[in-house]
């Protein structure tokens, strides 16, 4: 018989039906102790995983990882789970911005990890992802994220209802030119609004049935 995910340990059951894969957090994918990394290879050397993988929101998943072994490869790695599943906020997705690309306009990775810091786990109607792009490139594909941040020298450009797997969806413009210390602030209230409205709807299909203007005076100002 095939095992079952455990939310409890954050392993979600592989295709074997047998063995797990596990995700540990990294926030916007950013990682500057490079420590970090040999021990998350440590981890996948010592308990046997088949392979490491590069995920869509930019972790690093462990995957063939034995149940038994579960709870002793998450105590190696002394790492937060990364919220691979569940209804709440799943990932903050962010580009290098002006800390590493001759093109950012804005520090896209520095919101992004407080964006991430904020909002991961927060529960949510349906599954709920954000990103933040440097500039209007939008090499972080906001515009098909639940949320999406777009970069200028102006500030952000706020866009939501965006989803890039199962119905895709363009994300509709939201709000313009929101300094990078009122993003915060602004994202916490669409979720909050998404909270109150969203009825397990993805936010894109919330929009499609109550309208942009409708959400806009939810979320207020
Ligand atoms: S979105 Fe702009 S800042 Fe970000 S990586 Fe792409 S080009 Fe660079």
């Amino acid at each position: 018989m095939s095992r079952q995910d455990l939310p409890e340990l954050s392993a979600v059951v592989q295709r074997d039906g047998e063995r797990y894969a596990i995700t540990p957090r990294i926030p916007a994918g950013l990682i500057t102790d490079f420590a970090v990394l040999r021990r998350i290879l440590d981890v996948a050397e010592r308990y046997g995983a088949q392979a490491v993988k590069i995920t869509s929101a930019q972790r690093i998943a462990l995957i063939g990882i034995a149940a038994e072994d579960l709870e002793a490869a998450w105590r190696d790695l002394d790492m937060k789970p990364g919220y691979a599943t569940g209804l709440c906020v799943r990932s903050v997705k962010a580009c290098p911005g002006t800390r590493y690309c001759r093109l950012g306009q804005q520090d896209a990775l520095g919101l992004g990890i407080r964006l991430e810091e904020a909002f991961l786990g927060r529960p949510a109607p349906n599954k709920l992802k954000l990103a933040v792009s440097g500039c209007p490139l939008c090499c972080a594909e906001s515009r098909v994220r639940d949320i999406g941040l777009i970069g200028s020298k102006r500030g952000y450009s706020v866009v939501v209802g965006g989803a890039a797997a199962g119905k895709a969806r363009i994300a509709e413009p939201f709000a313009e030119e929101v300094k990078p210390e009122e993003a915060e602030a602004l994202v916490g209230r669409i979720i909050d609004a998404y909270f109150r409205l969203g009825k397990k709807k993805r936010l894109g299909d919330l929009l499609d049935e109550i309208g942009l203007e409708a959400f806009r005076a939810a979320v207020g100002s």
